[in-house]
This record gives C-alpha cells, structure tokens and sequence, in this order.
C-alpha cells in the first residue's frame, strides 16, 4: 500500500472529511542512529536523528500544515496566511498550492534562508516582506487574519500542534517505546508542545511505557523563554528559531516542568560547531536551528547529564539546502587548479 500521509495514517487523531484531505504524503521520516558523532565526542549515549528534513518541503512544518490546510478547505476559506521565519511559508504555499487556495506569506525583510524564500515562490504565494522582525510580521498577519475569507496558519492555529504530533507517534513506532531523552530546537515553541502531547497520547493508550524528558534548546541571543523576557531584537545564525516572543511560551514552560526537562541556550558557535560535525561525521545535512538539538547534547553530556546508554532522540527539524549560504559560509572555498591530477594529488593527503 502507498504510504498515505499522516492524516489518513492517524485518521482517529486527526478528524477531518476525507474529500476536504491535502496532503503531500508528509511524515514517515526515518530515525537514524549517531555512529561516529557519538564515537568522537564519546557520548556515552544511543543517540537517534528523526530526520525531519526528509518531509516534502523539507521540514517538520508540513506535518501540522497538512492538517490545518485540510480544516481550512473543509471550512470553505478561499485563502491561508502566515508570518514566517521561512519554513511555515514554504509549507503553506506548497499545500495550498496542493489545495488550490492562495496562500499570503509575511516574511521580516533580509532574514529569510534563500531555499525557503525560493519555496514560497515557486509554489504561487503572494509574498510580502516587511522591516522589523518575525513578531512584527506575525502582528500584520493577525490582523489581515480577520478577514472572513482568510485563515491563520501559524502555530497559534491549533491544527498546526494536533498534526506535528505525528512524529512522536512515529518515534515509538520506531523505537518500541519513546525515547529517555527528547532534544528539540525551540523557537515558537509549539513542536516542544506537540511532541509532549504526543507521547503522552501514547502512552495513556499503552503503547509508550516510558515518557521523555523533553529538552528544549534556544539560540542565546534569541532565548525569551531562558531569560524570563521578551527580546525585542533577537539575533541568531539559526533564523527559524528567531523568535524574540514564543507563541507557546506557557505551554512550553509547562512541558518542560510536567516532563521533568528544560529549557536552556546554545551559542551560535556550538549550534555551528554541532552543524558541522552532524555533516562530517555522520552524513546529515540540516538546517543551523535544527543542530541546536544536537549542540545541546554535546553541551549536556560535557556536564554528565546522561545517564549511561540512554536513548536520546534529537529533531533535526529542517534540511540544510534550506540555507546553502550559511554552509558555504562555514566551509573552505574550493581550491583552483589547472586541469592536472598531479595538481590536485600533490595538494591532499591520503
Ligand atoms: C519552525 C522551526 C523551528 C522551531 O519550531 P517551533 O515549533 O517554532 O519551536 C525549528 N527549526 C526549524 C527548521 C523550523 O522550521
């Protein structure tokens, strides 16, 4: 049977009338085992990827995306609107494209990853960018919300939480049970939240024994939830977790205290030293804010947090072709040479 998408897939979970369905075949993404990156940096740990980048428009967003965009075809919106760091504008216009509504997209001007400005793009969105930062597009948005035949799609839109709980459920498929650990970038904070609720859905119907601790990470100069404040200016290589006001923030905070986690900050430098070494030593390519996720393992086991061969998952929420200016920023040039073997043999070792 063709794998149907996470709708059909969890059809109790996630009413909706089945001709009102747009899905791309969303989900069902693989969780990859840690070799070398937890041989390298001993991690005394079982250390599992849910490759998250592999869904259509390469990021988790399409799991909630696929099911608010069917609750609004099913309600008869003629269009779906969102503010965005990049990856829900992506999704939106990818499945409203899927369902023949226009999709409107307020992006903050200049920061926006290239791939995903490319995605709304191509996918026929009306994309508008305004000067100020995602909290100041995601005020336009409310706004222009209200409107009777437009529907908000960010994650205060409560389709959004209901599908990304899918990926939980697929964890404990894969794993027999959910994992001791859950590691997530945190931006919005609504995965954090969707996650929990998932695996708490789970479990109260026997099929997780165990619960995870759930450990956010946000970017230190973006860390509104970590410090305790809204920050009016927040700065970060990993923009889709740019994020200076959390639409989640209480539930975030609850998730945190009910799962007996946390949430804490990872500097760029170890979002970026953790971007690399997922790439080079273990063969995934994702986005800045996803490594967020890994750089926080690395910084919890440098504490001792883990208790020995402990199940770790960790989200690497979006692909890394999203931002291909920031990969060839963080890597050497390639090297000119004439046309000679003997060139390019004499500059390598082996
Ligand atoms: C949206 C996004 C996040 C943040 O998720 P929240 O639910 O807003 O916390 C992290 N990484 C990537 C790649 C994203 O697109």
């Amino acid at each position: 049977m063709l794998y149907p998408g996470i709708i059909r897939k969890y059809r109790d979970d996630l009413p909706v009338a089945e001709s009102s369905i747009v899905t791309l075949h969303e989900g069902n993404t693989p969780l990859f085992q840690s070799i070398r990156l937890v041989k390298e940096l001993n991690l005394p740990i079982q250390l599992y990827y849910k490759l998250e980048g592999l869904n259509p428009t390469g990021s988790f967003k399409d799991r909630g995306m696929t099911y608010a965009v069917s609750k609004a075809h099913e309600a008869g919106f003629r269009a779906v609107i969102c503010a965005s760091t990049g990856n829900t504008s992506a999704a939106a216009a990818a499945y409203a494209s899927r369902a023949g509504m226009l999709a409107l997209v307020v992006i903050p001007k200049g920061k926006v990853a290239r791939g995903k400005l490319a995605q709304a793009q191509i996918h026929g969105a009306k994309v508008f960018q305004v000067d100020g930062n995602f909290d100041a597009a995601l005020n336009v948005v409310k706004e222009v919300a209200e409107h009777p035949k437009v529907t908000l799609v960010n994650s205060i839109n409560p389709h959004r939480l209901m599908g990304q709980q899918s990926a939980a459920f697929e964890i404990v498929e894969s794993l027999g049970d959910a994992p001791d650990y859950h590691f997530i970038p945190v931006g919005n904070a609504g995965n954090i939240v969707a996650y929990w609720r998932g695996y708490k859905a789970f479990h109260e119907k026997g099929l997780a024994k165990k619960l995870p601790q759930m450990c956010g990470f946000q970017a230190a100069g973006s860390a509104p939830i970590v410090e305790g404040h809204i920050i009016e200016h927040p700065e970060t290589v990993a923009t889709a977790i740019r994020i200076g006001n959390p639409a989640n923030w209480k539930a975030a905070e609850e998730v945190a205290i009910e799962s007996q986690g946390f949430i804490k900050a990872v500097t760029d430098e170890e979002i970026l030293s953790a971007y690399k070494q997922v790439a080079q030593l273990d063969g995934y390519f994702c986005e800045p804010a996803s490594a967020a996720s890994i750089a926080g393992v690395i910084k919890m086991a440098e504490q001792g947090f883990f208790k020995k061969n402990a199940s770790v998952v960790c989200t690497l929420t979006g692909h890394g072709l999203k931002d291909p200016d920031q990969a060839i920023e963080q890597s050497p040039a390639p090297i000119h040479i004439s046309a000679s073997s003997e060139e390019l043999l004499k500059l390598i070792k082996l």
